[in-house]
C-alpha cells in the first residue's frame, strides 16, 4: 500500500485529500492511501522520522506553517525550492526525503495557459501583493519568465525588501523593488498584478482587503493586463471583483492548485500519463466541492451505479450519517404507479417506466438535505441527467461485472432486465449495459469503488470526499 499525507497546523479544510483520492481513483492507482495529518510544531521532526521508516510511504504535501521549517529537515532540496525558500512537496525514496516546490510550476503553467495568453510577462512590469511563501514562488517565476520590473508590496515592508533583495541576486536582469504608497506615480504600466497574500480567503475569517484595494485602484495598467489571485476559496475573491471593475482580465487560484497537484503526482509517481486529460475533470470536481465546501448548502446527493452497486443500502447509511432524508426513486415510482417495477415493465413497457422515472427525479431534485438513490438506467435519459447535474451532487458507486453479477444473481428472476436469461446470459447483459452506461456514470463528480467493501466503508470514503464537512 502506497501512503501519502498532507501535514500542517492547523489543518482545516485542506483540499488535498479530495484532490489525491480523485487522482488515484481516476488514474487507476488502487493501492494508495492519503491522509490529512495535523502536526503540531514540536512533532515535526518525529513525524518525519516516522515516515522515513514507513514502508510504502511516498511523500507529503506540506502546508502552513512548515514550508520553510522543513527545508533543514530533509536529505536534499531542489535548487529552485532552496532559492524560493519553501518546500511544499516531499518525495520519499528509500528512506530519504527530498524537497520540492510545486507552487512554481503551478504559477508558470497558469500563466502559460492558452486562456491567459494575452499576458506576456517577459520584458514587462509586474506587481506582487505579499512577501510570504507563495509570493516568493511568484517572484521567482517572474525572474524566470524574464520580467523587466517586479514591484513587491507587503503589509510588513521589511519582508518585501528581503524578498526583492533575494530575487535580485538570483535574477540580475530583472529589477525587483519596493515602492512606498506615496510613490505609486513612478510605477510603470503593469502587464500583471498578483495577490499572493491571504487577504480575501474564506477561512479563517476574511480580512479586510481595503488597504490593498486603495493601492490597486491607483496602479497603472497596460491594455489586456491580467489580475491573478492565488486564493481559490472563494473562487471569486474581492481582489478579482475589483480587478474586473477596473477592466482587467482575471484568473483565480484554482488552476494553480490543480497544476501544483499534477506536478506533485508526477514527482511521486514519476509519470505524467493521463494527467493532461484529468485536469478538466479535477477542476470541475473541486469547483463543485468549493461551491459549498462540500454539501452544507444542502443540495441533494444523487447516487448512481448499476443494479447491485449498493445505492439503496449505502444511500440509507449516508443519509443517516448526514442527518438527511433518504429516498429511493424506484420505491417512489412503485407507489406512484401502484405497481411493482417488474409489473410496470410488463404492462406498460420500459418507455413508460423511464418517463415516470424522469418525472419523479424532477420532483425530488428540488428537495434539500436528501440522499436520492437512482435506478441503474436513470442517467440514460438526457432530461433526467440534466435535472440531476443542475440540482445536486452526483456520486457513482462502481463495481466490476463479476461483483455486480454475484450480487444480483440471487434475485435475478425478479429483474425484468434478466427475463429468460441463464447465468452466462446475465453476465453478458451486465457487461453490455455497463459498457454503454459507463461514459454517463463517469460524469459523476465523485466516484467510489464498491468491490469487496462493506457499505459502511463505502460511506466513509464518500464522507472523506465530501471534505470532512458533516452538517
Ligand atoms: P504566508 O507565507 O503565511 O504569507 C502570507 C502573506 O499574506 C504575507 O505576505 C502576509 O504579510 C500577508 N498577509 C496576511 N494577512 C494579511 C493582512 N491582514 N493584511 C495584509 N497582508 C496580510 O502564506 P502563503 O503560503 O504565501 O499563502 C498566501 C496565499 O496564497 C494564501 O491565501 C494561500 O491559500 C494562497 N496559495 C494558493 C496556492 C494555490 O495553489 N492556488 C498555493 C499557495 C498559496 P506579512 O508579511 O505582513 O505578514
Amino acid at each position: 500500500m502506497k501512503e501519502a499525507a498532507v501535514i500542517g497546523f492547523p489543518l482545516s479544510h485542506s483540499l488535498s485529500p479530495a484532490i489525491f483520492s480523485f487522482l488515484a481513483q481516476r488514474l487507476g492507482v488502487r493501492d494508495f492511501r492519503y491522509k490529512a495529518r495535523e502536526v503540531s510544531p514540536f512533532q515535526l521532526q518525529s513525524v518525519l522520522a516516522e515516515y522515513r521508516r514507513t514502508s510504502g510511504f511516498i511523500g507529503l504535501n506540506v502546508t502552513i506553517p512548515y514550508k520553510q521549517a522543513i527545508l533543514t529537515e530533509l536529505d536534499a532540496v531542489t535548487s529552485e525550492a532552496k532559492a524560493i525558500g519553501a518546500v511544499n512537496v516531499v518525495h520519499a525514496d528509500e528512506n530519504r526525503l527530498f524537497g520540492y516546490n510545486t507552487d512554481l510550476p503551478g504559477v508558470l503553467r497558469t500563466l502559460a495557459d492558452p486562456s491567459f495568453r494575452g499576458c506576456p510577462v517577459a520584458e514587462s512590469a509586474v506587481w506582487i501583493f505579499g512577501a510570504g511563501g507563495a509570493a516568493r514562488a511568484v517572484a521567482y517565476a517572474m525572474g524566470k519568465l524574464g520580467a523587466k520590473t517586479v514591484y513587491i508590496f507587503n503589509r510588513n515592508s521589511e519582508n518585501a525588501e528581503i524578498l526583492a533583495k533575494n530575487m535580485g541576486e538570483i535574477f540580475p536582469k530583472t529589477l525587483f523593488g519596493v515602492v512606498p504608497e506615496d510613490r505609486l506615480s513612478s510605477v510603470e504600466p503593469l502587464a500583471l498584478v498578483v495577490n499572493a497574500t491571504s487577504v480575501g480567503m474564506k477561512t479563517p475569517a476574511p480580512q479586510s482587503a481595503e488597504p490593498f484595494f486603495e493601492v490597486l485602484r491607483r496602479l497603472p495598467f497596460r491594455a489586456k493586463a491580467l489580475a491573478f489571485d492565488l486564493i481559490y476559496n472563494p473562487e471569486k475573491t474581492p481582489f478579482l471583483t475589483l480587478a474586473e471593475e477596473l477592466g482587467l482580465a482575471t484568473v483565480g487560484g484554482l488552476n494553480m492548485l490543480v497544476e501544483q497537484a499534477l506536478a506533485t503526482w508526477k514527482i511521486w509517481f514519476g509519470s505524467r500519463d493521463g494527467l493532461a486529460e484529468i485536469k478538466a475533470p479535477l477542476l470541475l470536481h473541486l469547483r463543485g466541492l468549493l461551491s459549498g465546501w462540500g454539501i452544507p448548502q444542502g443540495q441533494p446527493i444523487f447516487l448512481t451505479g448499476f443494479m447491485g452497486s449498493g445505492k439503496s443500502s449505502i444511500g440509507a447509511i449516508l443519509a443517516r450519517k448526514l442527518g438527511w432524508e433518504f429516498v429511493d426513486t424506484d420505491h417512489l415510482i412503485e407507489s406512484e404507479a401502484g405497481l411493482s417495477i417488474p409489473k410496470i415493465f410488463q404492462t406498460y413497457g420500459e418507455g413508460f417506466f423511464r418517463e415516470l422515472e424522469r418525472k419523479i427525479i424532477f420532483q425530488v431534485g428540488g428537495r434539500l438535505k436528501t440522499v436520492i438513490a437512482l435506478g441503474g438506467g436513470a442517467l440514460m435519459n438526457p432530461e433526467a441527467l440534466d435535472i440531476i447535474e443542475k440540482s445536486g451532487l452526483l456520486i457513482y458507486l462502481s463495481a466490476t461485472v463479476e461483483t455486480l453479477h454475484e450480487r444480483v444473481r440471487p434475485r435475478a428472476a425478479n429483474r425484468p432486465l434478466f427475463a429468460g436469461l441463464d447465468a452466462e446470459g446475465q453476465a453478458k447483459k451486465i457487461q453490455a449495459l455497463l459498457e454503454a452506461r459507463t461514459p454517463i456514470y463517469n460524469r459523476a463528480r465523485i466516484q467510489v469503488e464498491t468491490d469487496r467493501k462493506a457499505h459502511e466503508e463505502v460511506v466513509e470514503m464518500i464522507m472523506e470526499q465530501l471534505l470532512w464537512e458533516k452538517p
